[in-house]
């Protein structure tokens, strides 16, 4: 028997002043018409990067000539994913992952320390990163999609250029920006929509998991 249990919201709240990667465009929600301000209605205007908060890179972020963020293959955003949980308070590795089986067609979202970096106002420059070789385990294991929680899966001015064209050569989607504070490791349903931003590299997402687990049915 297999129980669902309820939705959880694993993307972060876009917001004014939020958390920003370093050179980005930071995050502006502002009411161009606005009721407090005598206005018929409330409209917002919003100025950010594409890279913000919660979102998905296509391979034309890294790839001269890869897919745009309007050809994202829904069955790479939506399905069964495992959220695993990772104990190295560096980088996810090749030994943590080698543990694991991991198979073709896999959608993985990492848990690390990170998650608990959201609550700090500043960017973080040393948030647990994927490292190459595990970036190159994943890709030659076929995986779909590769989910981290923090704004970057490579690392802060260390192998930002190699984790990504290493998945995004390999046809594998990224999401990055995710929350996991509130989910356990384990298998869960799996639904992430960037915007369909014509032509562009990436785009800001929701991404929501539910909980899948398997029960003997009592007799
Ligand atoms: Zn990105």
């Amino acid at each position: 028997m297999t129980v669902e249990g309820s939705w959880i919201d694993i993307s972060v709240p876009l917001k004014t002043g939020m958390v920003h990667y370093p050179g980005d465009t930071p995050v502006r929600i502002e009411r161009d018409s606005d009721m407090a301000k005598g206005d018929p209605v409330n409209v917002s205007r919003i100025i950010m990067s594409a890279h913000s908060g919660t979102h998905v890179d296509a391979p034309l972020h890294f790839l001269e000539k890869g897919n745009s963020i309007d050809h994202v293959p829904f069955d790479a955003m939506g399905g069964r994913a495992r959220v695993i949980g990772i104990r190295d308070q560096e980088s996810i590795g090749c030994q943590e992952l080698e543990s694991l089986r991991i198979d073709s067609g896999d959608i993985l979202l990492f848990k690390t320390r990170n998650s608990t970096l959201w609550h700090q106002d500043g960017f973080c420059r040393d948030y647990v990163h994927l490292s190459t070789a595990a970036a190159v385990f994943l890709a030659t294991k076929g995986v779909k999609t590769v989910g981290i929680d923090y704004l970057s899966v490579g690392g802060y001015e260390r192998n930002e250029m190699e984790a990504h064209r290493t998945l995004l050569e390999a046809s594998i989607w990224i999401v990055e920006g995710l929350d996991l504070s509130s989910v356990e490791p384990g298998i869960y349903d799996f639904m992430c929509l960037p915007l369909r931003l014509e032509g562009a590299e990436g785009a800001p997402a929701r991404a929501v998991v539910r909980p899948v687990s398997s029960r003997t049915p009592a007799l």
